[in-house]
């Protein structure tokens, strides 16, 4: 953060709905442990007043936002600079207006995956073997990147809709490779890292059908729903004996570089945060 930066300490996250949106209680929990006085509100705006209001925030002092959906295909499109990973993750969930009023567009999701895997299962080796990825929505690309990047040899990538699945493939290149839905259980031997990038398992969806009997001793299972923390996929590992990590650190994560950035400073995050942040069908 520039000391002459006269902008207020002010962000916000920008989706429609917002009300549902957890960011507001995890960015005031910084706030107060770090005695930074700034302010973070939710932005509600319309898919079609997008372009509008993105365009007037930078001049309304703001230092950056969040964005969620519907709107981080656009907030990338419209930005006058992306990061390598917004791009290839082909979408922005963390922009930096700078003083002048450029719009700098990132995409953190990939960071906070990671990290939280980091966390939740610490001694996680990505070159220790493939990762099966179950999933080929918007958070799946974010995690193909997160993944390929950390260095992870080979994805098998699973989805219902097999033609997402592969566009996905050919998007990410080689190492990714599409599996069918059917297979989906088969695909779990030797998999040393088995991701839940679906809906399924969130409270009042079905959940996730898929065996881990072949998953390898050690292996670790992450399903990114977080509603509920617990859901029957990290049940069934926890069953087996297999290393278990929730989706909501990588929600807590992946504001940690937005922190950084508007208000110049790494916050933490720990039991108190995840505390705060619980869902509360969680
Ligand atoms: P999305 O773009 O809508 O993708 C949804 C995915 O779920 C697709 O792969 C879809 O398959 C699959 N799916 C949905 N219903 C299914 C069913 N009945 N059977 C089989 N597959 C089904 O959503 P997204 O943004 O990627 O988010 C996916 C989940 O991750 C959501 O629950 C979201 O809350 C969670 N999430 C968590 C975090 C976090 O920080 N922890 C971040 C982002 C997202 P098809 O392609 O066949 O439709």
């Amino acid at each position: 953060m520039s000391d002459h930066d006269e902008r207020p300490l002010l962000a916000g996250v920008a989706g429609w709905p917002i009300l549902h949106s957890r960011s507001p209680v995890l960015f005031d929990h910084w706030f107060r442990v770090t005695g930074i006085a700034g302010r973070y509100v939710p932005l509600a705006i319309r898919p079609e007043r997008f372009a509008e209001v993105y365009g007037v925030l930078p001049h309304a002092g703001f230092r950056g936002i969040n964005v969620t959906i519907p709107h981080k295909l656009e907030a990338l499109r419209l930005a006058d600079e992306a990061t390598e990973a917004a791009r290839a993750i082909g979408a922005a969930n963390m922009i930096r207006f700078d003083p002048a009023g450029r719009i700098l567009a990132d995409n953190t999701d990939a960071y906070g995956f990671i990290e939280n895997l980091r966390q939740g299962a610490p001694g996680w080796m990505p070159a220790s073997g493939p990762a099966l990825v179950l999933g080929a929505g918007g958070a799946a690309r974010a995690i193909l990147h997160g993944l390929l990047a950390a260095g992870v040899p080979q994805i098998r990538l699973a989805n219902r809709s097999q033609d997402k699945a592969e566009a996905l493939a050919d998007a990410f290149g080689p190492r990714v490779t599409c599996v069918p839905w059917s297979a989906r259980s088969d695909a779990v031997n030797g998999a040393t890292l088995i991701v839940n990038a679906t809906s399924l398992g969130m409270s009042g969806k079905p959940a996730l059908d898929i065996s881990l009997a072949a998953a390898p001793a050690g292996a670790v299972v992450n399903d990114i729903v977080y509603v509920p923390l617990e859901t029957p996929l990290l049940a069934q590992a926890r069953a087996r004996g297999l290393r278990a990590v929730d989706g909501l650190g990588m929600l807590l994560h992946q504001a940690r570089p937005a922190f950084r950035a508007w208000f110049g400073v790494d916050p933490v995050v720990d039991a108190a945060l995840r505390r705060a942040c619980l869902p509360d069908a969680a």
